[in-house]
């Protein structure tokens, strides 16, 4: 089974896909993830994304799908994949198309995170993430159970990133808006689009999301 989470930045993509990984054993791809991976490793393509990404810009359709079949070359994607953060344009939508079928797979589900506005600025500016594993807390609303360890690997260490402040979420919004929002039709056409409202408690939104899915 592969599904696209599709929502605004901070409408729990991210959060949903480490569930699903955890509990379906299903592979997340997210290319924020990546290009941040690559920005670390200052690789050619994250040299590309450094400054765009830090404008909460987009980074060109040619290279984020381009990592993305990469990825789906490298990794054992058995139970199904989840894309998070990809599709964002119609262009991106379209490659993906030609990715999958070219591999022999297909898009089963696109799920939309349906949210208010207004609240993904104090979601995004609550966020951090453990520094060895990657899980995902927000100050507010997902603490760890205990105060300074990662419920996962037990680590100490979190961090926030650095597009994460309320100017480059404006600006991320608007993108979400003017690119991402357009693409849905191309998958309503195809019947395969359900709406969550992403605005429920996490574990709500987790228990629409499995309701989608079985
Ligand atoms: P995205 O991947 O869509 O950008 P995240 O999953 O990282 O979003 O969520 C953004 C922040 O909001 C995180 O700190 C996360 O813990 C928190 N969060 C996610 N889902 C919810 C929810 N349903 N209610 C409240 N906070 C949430
Ligand atoms: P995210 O982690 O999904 O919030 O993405 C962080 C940033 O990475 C975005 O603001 C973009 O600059 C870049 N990015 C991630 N995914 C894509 C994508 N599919 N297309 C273009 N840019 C992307």
């Amino acid at each position: 089974m592969n599904i696209i989470l599709l929502g605004p930045p901070g409408a729990g993509k991210g959060t949903q896909a480490q569930r699903l990984v955890a509990e379906r054993g299903m592979t997340q791809l997210s290319t924020g993830d990546m290009l941040r991976a690559a920005v670390k490793a200052a690789t050619p393509v994250g040299l590309k994304a450094k400054a765009v990404m830090e404008a909460g810009e987009l980074v060109s359709d040619e290279i984020v799908s381009g990592i993305i079949g990469e990825a789906l070359d490298a990794l054992d994607v058995g139970a199904g994949v989840i894309f998070d953060g990809y599709p964002r344009t119609a262009a991106q939508a379209h490659s993906l198309d030609g990715i999958l079928s070219d591999r022999g797979r297909t898009l089963d589900h696109v799920i939309e995170l349906d949210v208010d506005e207004d609240a993904l600025v104090e979601r995004i500016t609550g966020r951090f993430t453990c520094a060895t594993c990657g899980a995902g807390y927000h100050d507010t609303f997902k603490q760890p159970k205990v105060a300074g360890e990662c419920d996962v690997c037990h680590g100490h260490e979190f961090k926030r990133r650095p597009d994460d402040n309320e100017e480059t979420v404006r600006t991320r919004m608007a993108e979400y808006r003017a690119k991402t929002a357009p693409i849905l039709p191309i998958y309503e056409e195809r019947g395969i689009v359900s709406r969550v409202d992403g605005m429920a408690d996490i574990d709500d939104v987790a228990k629409a999301i499995d309701a989608i899915l079985d």
